[in-house]
């Protein structure tokens, strides 16, 4: 009854390259690996870069598991932080590594900011916070700000006019805005401003960026051309 076609073959290897031939689970990372649907492939009936990752037969098969799933959301999340520096052969490195760099600085900067922005949400909706914890809370985001507002200009000029450029620049602002609001807000702040999620909110653009760079830096085609000349 399997009218399901395979992976080819070039697809699966993107994948594989992607994820360093490893389980893309952080806390992971074994190997050997296999390749698996985010979305499962009975709903979207085709094989699309994007909607694959790389998963261990162990957590594979727990994702796929109909009792008790891994949540897809943190698996597009863990797509968008795969580390596209581990696919560069390197003999490719040369030409691509700074802006690899800016792009993981980017990644880690931005994260780092948003969790300070999280823990001031959680500060500012707690009736019992003291203005001096608040306070303490608001120093570190605009520390924060300041070194992820660093790495974005680094960001802006090694990936001037690209794609991945004008979805880096959207993250930011949408992060920017948000603790502008918590800033501005009221004490206590309220729960449902302070506990936005989002990173959720976030996830499209995340995984959008990731595939961005990886299609801009062109790694995937070129490691292809070479598999092909081979
Ligand atoms: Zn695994």
């Amino acid at each position: 009854m399997s009218e399901r076609p395979a992976i080819p073959r070039e697809l699966r290897r993107r994948v594989l390259l992607e994820a360093g031939h490893r389980c893309a689970i952080p806390t992971c990372r074994t190997t050997p690996v296999e390749v698996a649907h985010i979305i499962p492939w009975s709903k979207v009936k085709k094989h699309e870069f994007k909607n694959l990752i790389a998963l261990c037969p162990t957590c594979h098969t727990r994702f796929d598991d109909p009792h008790n799933p891994l949540d897809r959301k943190a698996m597009r999340q863990y797509k968008a932080n795969l580390n596209p520096l581990l696919s560069l052969s390197v003999s490719k490195k040369g030409d691509q590594i700074m802006r690899i760099a800016a792009y993981q600085d980017f990644r880690m900067k931005v994260g780092t900011w948003l969790r300070s922005a999280q823990a001031l949400g959680l500060v500012k909706s707690k009736r019992r916070s003291t203005a001096q914890g608040i306070a303490s809370a608001e120093k570190e985001v605009n520390e924060r700000f300041a070194d992820a507002l660093i790495s974005g200009l680094d960001f802006n000029s090694s990936w001037k006019g690209t794609y991945a450029e004008a979805i880096a620049g959207a993250i930011f602002y949408h992060i920017a805005d948000w603790v502008d609001e918590l800033f501005d807000s009221e004490f206590p702040a309220p729960r449902k401003l302070a506990k936005r999620d989002v990173v959720d909110e976030l996830s499209e653009a995340s995984i959008n960026l990731h595939l961005a760079v990886c299609e801009e830096v062109g790694i995937l085609e070129a490691e292809d051309t070479d598999a092909a000349a081979r």
